[in-house]
């Protein structure tokens, strides 16, 4: 059996997040907290890949993402492809998109942003420029760098 296979196809039922560019993810994993959560959690680093050189792969078992979640990944991994796993099977395969938005996951940068004092939900528009992925504070309308955000946490 191809070695591809082996590492997608090595949980029961869960998520298979495959092609995350080498180094992120570790931070795919803090940022969305899925080490807190209760489900066994498998993560392979620096995997060769055909076309990446080295990808990381994170399996989370007992849990699907929703679109909305998947498409969270996409900041990080813009590449990434999502995996459902039922009965060891792959019963649904896509690829992350960029969303229009991502609310309450990111706190702004901006120190002196509403958001950061109220308790309100955070909210970035999303949009791609020749510089990369800008989300824009949908409270204090500053922009910032993707990377930025990386650096962050
Ligand atoms: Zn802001």
């Amino acid at each position: 059996m191809p070695q591809h296979k082996l590492q997608v196809e090595a949980i029961a039922h869960g998520t298979v997040i495959d092609h995350i560019p080498a180094g992120m993810g570790i931070r795919i994993l803090k940022f969305f907290q899925l080490s807190d959560q209760d489900h066994p959690i498998t993560v392979g680093l620096n995997l060769r890949s055909k076309h990446q050189g080295k990808k990381d792969i994170i399996k989370v078992e007992d849990t699907v993402f929703d679109v909305t979640q998947a498409n969270q990944l996409a900041l990080f991994a813009k590449d990434a492809t999502i995996n459902v796993i039922d009965n060891y099977e792959v019963v649904e395969k896509y690829r992350v998109t960029l969303p229009d938005a991502i609310d309450s996951v990111l706190a702004c940068p901006n120190s002196n942003c509403i958001s950061n004092e109220e308790p309100v939900n955070t909210k970035f528009h999303i949009s791609e420029s020749a510089s990369g992925v800008v989300l824009k504070c949908h409270y204090c309308e500053k922009s910032f760098n993707q990377r930025l955000f990386n650096e962050l946490n």
